[in-house]
């Protein structure tokens, strides 16, 4: 087996080949203020972490091994609680944490800047509806941006659902996301989830975004 790890989202189309995350490529503190050095160290280093290893578990010996994560996800539905729950927790943080930057472009351009203004009319109206999306989802989840057939969309997903998975009550494939588990904001933000969201915003790397979009509307 070839022990090959790559941090980012062009990792996702390729089998879990280590069950070791690679170093975080910018220092714990680098997002700071907007996300303190504490939480990114555990959110990175025992959260991220751990969904990594209870997914290489639970994959472990079955034909899901020669599998993409998002191949395995897509056929993840809730009989197979391990698989989802650590999978999930696996992929979203992969996205999460390739959008995160120290140096973020903060507005898209091009063909994603078209498609937002088509849609919502404004970037600032498009973050409204995805922070209401945020906010709204009850307990732990996570929001999303997502295009289906083409098209963007909005939605939220419970634990570690997301889109690509059955039943997970919206669909498409995640260009963009925010975790809202508390692990996420608890230490500096405490209970205030809206403070979280508009510092995420501060640190959401938009360039990451449109390559994704690319590659999702091609
Ligand atoms: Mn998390």
């Amino acid at each position: 087996m070839i022990h090959l790890f790559i941090l980012g989202i062009s990792f996702l189309n390729l089998t879990i080949l280590s069950s070791t995350l690679p170093a975080m490529p910018y220092a714990y503190d680098a997002l700071e203020p907007n996300i303190d050095a504490k939480t990114m160290e555990i959110h990175y280093t025992k959260h991220y972490q751990t969904y990594l290893t209870n997914f290489t578990k639970a994959i472990a010996g079955t034909a899901a091994e020669e599998k993409s994560v998002e191949d395995i996800l897509a056929t993840a539905d809730k009989n197979l609680p391990a698989i989802r729950n650590n999978g999930g927790g696996y992929y979203n943080h992969n996205l999460y944490f390739s959008l995160l930057s120290p140096t973020p472009a903060l507005a898209p351009s091009g063909p994603l800047a078209l498609a937002i203004d088509a849609k919502w009319g404004s970037l600032a109206t498009f973050k409204e509806a995805f922070n209401k999306a945020a906010m709204g989802r009850f307990g732990s989840g996570w929001a999303w941006l997502v295009v289906q057939n083409g098209a963007l969309d909005i939605c939220s997903t419970p634990n570690q659902d997301n889109p690509i998975m059955p039943d997970a009550g919206c669909s498409g494939k995640p260009i963009l996301c925010i975790d809202v588990w508390e692990h996420a904001y608890y230490l500096k933000y405490q209970n205030r989830r809206a403070d979280y969201i508009t510092a995420f915003w501060n640190v959401m790397d938009w360039d990451v975004v449109e390559k994704l979009y690319e590659k999702a509307v091609q």
